[in-house]
């Protein structure tokens, strides 16, 4: 921190701003941001950051920061949505992230580095139904099913593959509730243990494909921070592998 003497507080505040907006630019050259989701991806990302020698100062669960330094004054984590991840990295607004698989498809990935596999927030993409809800008679009969997700381009491919007709409607959260209140036949979701199904009496029926997050680089930064980057995708990578 710059202070000088007998400044007044104003023009100390003009200082301490501009000070911070050239870290903020050293950052941007020299440093590393990270992109990770609360909740899940956080919490299993945390013991791989820690074999690469990265400490978030903060848990975001309990503070409302946004921008969480580590113990590497190069090194900070930012905290975005699930589905915005590649989208921060893709923009070189962070230099890496981690985004499930789900989203990557979803989304697309394009211009984004994707080179590892973390093996972690595994589940599966699945279509499920209400219990005694008969799939296979409904699509013999060519019946033209409404379908409720958060993953309508993943939902679309799926049931072109197999031929069956399908209304889908986009969901952002809670699609078991979309079979129960009436507003669909079946749905399309991340299950894992089918602990939630299950509660809202729905079962599982098709596989799509199985899901796990991925550390997600842009090009750019991979190229020109390659001498921070390396080791720390090494690091990781070595993490997964124990
Ligand atoms: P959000 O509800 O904001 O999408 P989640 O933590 O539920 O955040 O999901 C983040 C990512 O974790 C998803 O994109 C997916 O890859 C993964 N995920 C979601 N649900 C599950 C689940 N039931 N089991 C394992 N991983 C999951
Ligand atoms: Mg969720």
């Amino acid at each position: 921190m710059i202070a000088l003497d007998g400044l007044s507080p104003r023009h100390q505040a003009l200082i301490n701003g501009i000070e911070s907006f050239l870290l903020l630019g050293k950052h941007v050259v020299d440093g590393i941001t990270i992109a990770l989701s609360k909740g899940r991806i956080f919490e299993e990302t945390l013991p791989l950051l820690t074999a690469a020698g990265i400490e978030p100062r903060e848990n975001p669960e309990t503070s409302r920061k946004l921008i969480i330094p580590t113990n590497r004054d190069d090194v900070r984590v930012v905290i975005v949505r699930a589905t915005d991840a590649p989208t921060y990295v893709q923009y070189g607004a962070a230099d890496v992230g981690v985004a499930g698989k789900d989203v990557l498809i979803e989304n697309g990935g394009d211009g984004l580095y994707q080179p590892l596999d973390l093996k972690i927030a595994q589940c599966r993409m699945m279509v499920a139904v209400p219990a005694g809800f008969d799939y296979g008679h409904a699509v013999r009969q060519g019946a033209r099913l409404r379908v409720a997700t958060k993953y309508i381009n993943i939902a679309r491919e799926h049931f072109a593959a197999k031929g069956v007709h399908v209304d889908l409607i986009k969901l952002y959260g809670s699609m078991e509730l979309a079979p129960l209140a009436g507003l669909a036949d079946a749905i399309v979701d991340l299950v894992s243990t089918g602990g939630t199904l299950k509660a809202n009496r729905l079962v599982a029926i098709e596989h799509i494909v199985d899901i796990s997050a991925r550390l997600i680089v842009n090009q750019a930064a991979l190229k020109l921070k390659r001498e921070k980057l390396a080791p720390i995708m090494d690091a990781i990578a070595r993490a997964v592998g124990r």
